[in-house]
């Protein structure tokens, strides 16, 4: 929570914007940079540094028609929801991008960094950069990122990329793309349930207690190779919002329904019951909020407390008709988180398979 709060401060507090989701954001003509990971910082600057106009003309004098930065993962998400920038997709696109043979560099920050990039990337002459103290990998060209010289680095880290543009082979795109709307924050739905000066969450409960609503599901988390990339996200979503649940996402999670474009005003008449979709017609949103990057679930838990507070639900979090659910997770943030949400007494299911389920006393307990 400290975490969010503290980007919040450093990076804005984001509201809704529009962008882009999966392979297809790659282009066939410009240098494209990937970023990932999970952390705002240098990738904000790689965003500025990419509108550089010496940077573009630098580009176009490689042969390039200029600069495409994409994400995935969280630090995909990151930049998407400030700033807009498309998302190559989630956790398991990591190696596909590469694949396309359309990446000229991938810079990445912290954790869900799959090491079997060092050996893929060569094959399809991508530029694997780490760039923290606390991920150095065998292969990868490591250029630390250092908040004393940010800038410099950040022009580094693209000209690599700019110059590894001649040296592409076999470049395939898959042309799949769809449109979202990432930067649901707390306090952008706040004002949106009621503007500027009488903002509250009186109009979400309202709509819970007048039967509209069902309730609130947070479906989060991430993707997990045991199971069928995005299904499980899908399947869940789509029932729920049938059944008149309003759905908010965050991380990898997010990023998988995006593709199918359930993160678009227009997947209210698709896809929800007559309940929400009047909810959504009549505020104007989405049937499932973009809230951020997986760091960002204890925006959810906002959400929750201020519909606790606002009163009519009950006294507390464990009383709101609410359920977060991690479908596809797979790694220990996700467990830590589920503990946070389950000890602030919301109700919460984990898909997949357990990795202590062969420890009868740790599962107990
Ligand atoms: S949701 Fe999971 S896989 Fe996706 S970025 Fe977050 S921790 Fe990584």
């Amino acid at each position: 929570m400290m975490a969010t709060d503290i980007s919040d401060v450093l990076f804005g507090t984001p509201a809704p914007l529009l962008s882009r989701v999966n392979l297809g954001v790659l282009k066939h003509d410009e240098v494209n940079l990937v970023v990932h990971g999970h952390e705002p910082t240098l990738s904000s600057l790689i965003v500025r540094v990419c509108y550089e106009p010496e940077m573009i003309e630098y580009a176009k004098s490689k042969g390039a028609k200029g600069i495409n930065l994409t994400g995935v993962c969280c630090t995909s998400n990151e930049t998407m929801m400030r700033q807009g920038i498309p998302s190559a997709g989630n956790d398991l696109n990591q190696e596909l991008c590469v694949m396309t043979g359309a990446v000229e560099a991938m810079i990445v920050d912290v954790q869900r960094i799959m090491q079997s990039l060092s050996d893929r990337a060569p094959k399809f002459h991508t530029k694997f950069i780490t760039t923290s103290p606390k991920v150095k990998i065998t292969g990868a060209t490591h250029i630390e990122f250092t908040e004393h010289e940010e800038l410099n680095i950040a022009r580094d880290i693209v000209k690599i990329a700019i110059d590894n543009y001649p040296n592409r082979k076999q470049v395939q795109i898959p042309s799949a793309v769809s449109d979202l709307i990432p930067g649901f924050s707390h306090e952008y739905i706040r004002y949106m349930l009621g503007g500027y000066y009488r903002g509250s969450f009186r109009p979400l409960n309202d709509a819970v207690m007048s039967g509209r609503l069902r309730g609130v599901a947070g479906v989060v988390g991430c993707n997990n190779p045991r199971t069928t990339q995005d299904a499980g996200h899908n399947y869940i979503v789509k029932e729920l919002l049938k059944n008149d649940v309003l759905v908010v996402q965050t991380g990898c999670g997010a990023l998988a329904n995006g593709k199918y474009g359930l993160l678009m005003g227009e997947a209210a008449l698709e896809y929800a019951g007559p309940g929400l979709r009047e909810v959504c017609e009549a505020i104007g949103i989405p049937p499932v909020l973009h809230m951020g990057s997986c760091v960002d679930n204890t925006r959810i838990l906002t959400v929750l407390a201020e519909m606790a507070t606002e009163g009519g639900l009950g006294e507390d979090i464990s009383d709101i008709p609410g359920v977060g659910i991690a479908p596809e997770w797979m790694s220990e943030k996700a467990l830590a988180i589920g503990a946070y949400f389950a000890a602030s007494g919301a109700y919460v299911l984990f898909g997949v398979s357990s990795p202590i389920a062969n420890s009868e006393e740790v599962e107990k307990s």
